[in-house]
């Protein structure tokens, strides 16, 4: 049985692993088949592929792009990409444009509660000066004392209501799906557990994505506890999107770790169902 873990991040954006340090991570884990997908960059994918081929990981490039749809925002996973497509690079440069200024505002929110030097706080976390994200606000936050851990943060800044968070307009569903598309990859929606939508609505995201041209689903990953599984399964099965597998880590220590959660159910359709290149890996086993 491979071990194919398709969510990851490095410190191209809110990881804090450099892509050399991730693929070497997943290969001592046991993962035959991984996907880098960075938050709207690819800039990681070109190192961790010489990472890749020298111990001996399959390497499957990949993206996570941040949407808004439904006044929330969706992440959606973009694998087996082509990094170097102009159409997909631009998008995704575009989104980084918007992050910039999202992060100023957040700074700006942050200040007028009485917390000064934000900005530069947070940045001095971003190794991509592109990419500054509410992970990094959060680590500053606690390492100046404001909370005690990530998950405490996120309680009380960095979310809707709180200080720190600002609306932001992220590009559209369709952009993130034709850009994938567009590149020679496949669109899956990230951890459908994590959106605050009714049922209603994930049917109607689910029917949107579809119509878009969308093709998976993640199923199981580190943001879903257990038991969310098997809801996420049948949804899969329910609107015929294929089912994927990724730990979404991060960094050592929080969340779950690459390639350590439990295998699809029997019954979902895997993403990598039709991927010719996992043939080629010696442990492939249709068994
Ligand atoms: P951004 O794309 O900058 O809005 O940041 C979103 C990122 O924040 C996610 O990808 C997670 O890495 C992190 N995040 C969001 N919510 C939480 C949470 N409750 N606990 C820990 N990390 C979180
Ligand atoms: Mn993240
Ligand atoms: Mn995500
Ligand atoms: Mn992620």
């Amino acid at each position: 049985m491979l071990n194919i873990d398709l969510h990851c991040h490095s410190s191209v954006s809110d990881g804090v692993l450099s892509p050399t340090e991730v693929v070497a991570r997943a290969a001592a884990n046991g993962v035959h088949v991984l996907a880098l997908t960075d938050h709207d960059d690819v800039a990681g994918l070109a190192e961790a592929r010489i990472a890749a081929d020298a111990a001996g990981v399959m390497l499957i490039p990949g993206v996570e792009i941040s949407v808004s749809w439904g006044g929330q925002t969706v992440h959606i996973v973009g694998l087996r990409i082509d990094p170097l497509h102009p159409e997909l690079a631009a998008g995704l440069h575009s989104i980084r444009l918007g992050r910039m200024e999202r992060a100023r505002r957040m700074a700006a929110d942050l200040a007028r509660h009485g917390i000064d030097g934000a900005y530069e706080g947070a940045d001095s976390y971003a190794a991509n000066k592109q990419m500054v994200g509410r992970t990094h606000f959060a680590r500053w936050l606690v390492a100046q004392g404001h909370a005690p851990d990530m998950r405490t943060t996120f309680k009380r800044f960095l979310t809707p209501g709180h200080p720190g968070y600002v609306d932001h307009e992220w590009t559209s569903l369709e952009n993130a799906v034709n850009w994938i598309r567009a590149s020679g990859g496949m669109a899956v929606i990230a951890h459908p557990g994590r959106y605050p939508f009714k049922a209603h609505q994930l049917v109607v995201l689910l029917n949107d994505f579809r119509a878009l041209g969308g093709e998976g689903i993640e199923v199981i990953t580190g943001s879903h506890h257990p038991s969310e599984y098997g809801k996420f399964a049948d949804l899969a099965r329910a609107f015929s999107l294929k089912a994927s597998r990724g730990a979404d880590f991060h960094a050592p220590g929080e969340g779950v770790d690459i390639g350590c959660l439990p295998a699809l159910p029997h019954y979902c359709q895997p993403v990598w169902q039709n991927w010719s290149e996992l043939e080629q890996h010696p442990s492939f086993s249709t068994a």
